[in-house]
């Protein structure tokens, strides 16, 4: 057995140590086991270690998930630095296109789909000793879809009782409302770490009213209010809540300036605290920015977090006095009204407002600003989020439970059941792609697809490249649209003008007529280049998003390569340029993604019975260009003012039109009559 290196040293006391004994025997004593602690208790980053201590990793790993990436890297950084070992040595984490773990890894951390893609290849997870799911609260979607399959795990343990493998489960979660988790594994016992928080006083700004929900603005209202905080409210520092990426890096440019003003001038500056430390926080941050985040400011110093729903209770930062909330997430959510999952700005909900005004009270009384007003927080807000389960499409989910054996979705253990209108829509999904026959069985083709970590349009349009002999062109792409927008828009002034022009000549380099194909020449261009990083830096492309790209490129051509070298795979001659096959193989992935330019004006109607009205997004290169466009396909769509297609390829009428009439004529009940 591995020696056991003493951690105290690092790790403060926290909470959760004055339970360690009574969790570990908790967990000794029964197959499940809820654990409940306010943000910051010290869950996530200690009970693992717990379990560790106790030699609880005698049978094998302790799995930890988390339903964001960011989280899984930054805790396993911060228990690896506390054990004192090499990250990836007994301390590891997996999260998708990223396996830092080895033989030695005894802790791992890992996203809620990585440990799903695991349940395909051993439905025991005989690796594992004790899975920990965390962060249950926020209820993902394929948290979710791992509860069932531990339970399922479960009862085949039941029936087989000589089984040695014995897995156990540890569910964690930052809220109080536990019953629904203990309840689904027999009422299990819950362990509920006692902590207080400091009271908060809620502030509200009045600056966002009912009538703002569809389209709200509140950067530069954030900025009002830190910028007041800052100059008037005594030592602590602040924490925003924004939205996503775009608007924290232009919200974070804003504060940089006015701070820098204000430097200049002593006269306004009531408390004794100097200077404003902006740090942005986001999903696809660069790991050397997230240490930054954790660490103290110098003294005289006030820290200035600016984030997105991932500080609600993925990440606990220590040391907020004042949170800022703009009252707002952003969520991919399926719209029954255009069929599509779109990714839109809502209203958080009620419990969501309070858990973020928490944040401030964790080590001291805090103030939690509000940027809207009472009857925004009455009217717009829900009391709960739906869970994810619950209002995405589930095609991929779908895709994976049958590729384990299970056939029957609709009676699958759920802890909420999805509507079993959406488990159809999946359904229709996949048979469109041919992953699934008339009878809901997996085809050898469905086969080939739950081997990608990858939506499975995405995955259908790999397949198709290959088969086309155009994978050189399509998985760049692939690739690309697995990272996050590689596009630096300045928010304002001279650069945002040469950003755009920069990336207006790269869209003319690859053609000027197809945003993927400009997404493949941003990959070209770079790769190409002495330095990329510089290449990237000058022409406005986020270099981390590019070379992340490249290596998941790698990762899906080792995949395609391994498949195109089995006789079963399809093969499909066409005729054509390689531009051209390149756009069949799109076609072939997104052909549900496909919308013709409606008689008069710019917008468009998607064909799959649908018939919602589109538009083209403004950055794409295709903006403006309407008038000559008949068909197109496009990667995704954005709910904002209107509803946008985002990433937009011209397609011809010939290549798709055996593919239509199946988005028509498919009967559901010849998919719903047979064994779902
Ligand atoms: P919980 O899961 O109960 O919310 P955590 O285990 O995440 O609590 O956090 C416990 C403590 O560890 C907090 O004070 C937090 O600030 C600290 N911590 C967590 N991750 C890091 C990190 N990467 N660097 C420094 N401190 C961290
Ligand atoms: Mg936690």
């Amino acid at each position: 057995m591995a020696e056991r290196k003493s951690k105290k040293s690092i790790a403060r006391r926290l909470p959760i140590h004055d339970f360690q004994d009574d969790i570990v025997a908790d967990v000794r004593r029964s197959k499940a086991l809820v654990v409940v602690g306010y943000t910051g208790s010290g869950k996530t980053t200690q009970l693992p270690q717990f379990l560790y201590e106790a030699v609880c990793s005698k049978h094998g790993m302790i799995g930890v998930t988390q339903p964001r990436r960011v989280a899984a890297l930054s805790v396993a950084a911060r228990v690896a630095q506390e054990m004192k070992c090499t990250l990836g040595r007994e301390v590891g984490y997996q999260v998708r296109f990223d396996d830092c773990t080895s033989q030695d890894t005894q802790i791992k951390y890992m996203t809620d789909g990585c440990l799903l893609r695991e349940f395909l290849d051993d439905r025991e997870l005989s690796r594992y000793s004790v899975i920990i799911l965390d962060e249950a609260h926020e209820r993902s979607l394929d948290t979710d879809i791992l509860f069932g399959l531990m339970k399922e795990k479960f009862l085949r343990e039941e029936e087989d009782s000589v089984r040695r493998h014995q897995l156990k489960v540890v569910v964690m979660s930052a809220t109080l409302d536990s019953g629904k988790f203990s309840k689904f594994f027999n009422s299990c016992p819950v362990f509920e770490i006692p902590g207080k928080l400091f009271p908060v006083k809620d502030v509200y700004c009045n600056m966002i009213k009912p009538e703002d929900v569809k389209n709200p603005s509140y950067c530069s209202q954030a900025v009002r209010v830190v910028m007041d905080i800052h100059t008037d409210q005594p030592q602590g520092d602040i924490l925003v809540f924004l939205t996503g990426q775009a608007e924290i890096e232009k919200t974070c440019d804003i504060l940089y300036k006015k701070s820098e003003e204000l430097d200049y001038r002593e006269d306004v500056r009531d408390p004794d605290v100097t200077s404003l430390l902006i740090l942005p926080v986001y999903g696809s941050m660069p790991t050397e920015q997230q240490q930054r985040i954790f660490s103290p400011a110098d003294s005289g110093v006030r820290k200035c977090i600016v984030a997105t729903n991932i500080a609600g209770t993925s990440l606990t930062i220590d040391g907020i006095r004042y949170v800022v909330d703009s009252g707002f997430v952003k969520q991919l959510s399926y719209n029954p009204r255009t069929g599509l999952d779109t990714l839109q700005v809502v209203p958080i909900s009620k419990s969501e407002a309070i858990q973020r005004a928490g944040r401030a009270g964790r080590t001291a009384p805090g103030r939690c600003y509000r940027l809207y007003n009472r009857e925004f927080y009455d009217q717009c807000m829900p009391e709960d989020m739906l869970p994810e389960i619950q209002r995405t499409s589930l095609t991929s989910v779908v895709l994976s439970l049958k590729s384990m054996g299970i056939h029957n979705v609709l009676r699958f253990h759920y802890l909420d059941p999805p509507e079993e209108r959406m488990l159809l829509e999946a359904l229709k999904q996949l048979f469109y792609f041919d992953a699934i026959d008339r009878s809901g069985r997996v085809t050898p083709l469905g086969r080939l697809l739950v081997q990608y970590p990858l939506p499975p349009g995405l995955a259908r349009a790999v397949i198709s490249s290959g088969s086309h002999g155009c994978q050189d062109l399509l998985l760049p792409i692939a690739a690309m649209l697995s990272v996050e927008n590689v596009f630096i828009r300045p928010a304002e002034g001279k650069k945002q003008v040469e950003a755009q022009q920069c990336h207006q000549r790269l869209a003319h380099l690859a053609g000027g007529s197809n945003d993927f194909t400009t997404l493949l020449t941003v990959f070209q261009k770079s790769k190409e280049s002495d330095s990329p990083a510089r290449w990237c830096r000058e022409n406005y492309i986020h270099w981390r998003g590019v070379k992340m790209a490249l290596s998941i490129h790698q990762q899906l051509q080792g995949i395609l390569d391994k498949q195109t070298q089995s006789a079963d795979f399809p093969r499909q001659k066409l005729a054509g340029s390689q531009s051209e096959l390149l756009r069949r193989a799109l076609c072939d992935g997104f052909f549900n993604h496909i919308a013709r330019r409606s008689a008069t004006g710019r917008s468009f109607r998607t064909m799959d019975g649908h018939a919602s009205t589109v538009f083209i997004h403004p950055s794409s290169v295709l903006f403006g260009e309407e008038a000559q466009l008949d068909w197109v396909i496009f990667h995704e769509v954005v709910w904002t003012s209107k509803v946008y297609m985002r990433t937009v390829c011209p397609v011809r009428y010939s290549w798709v039109q055996d593919l239509l009439p199946k988005l028509h004529q498919l009967d559901l009940s010849s998919l719903s009559g047979c064994q779902l």
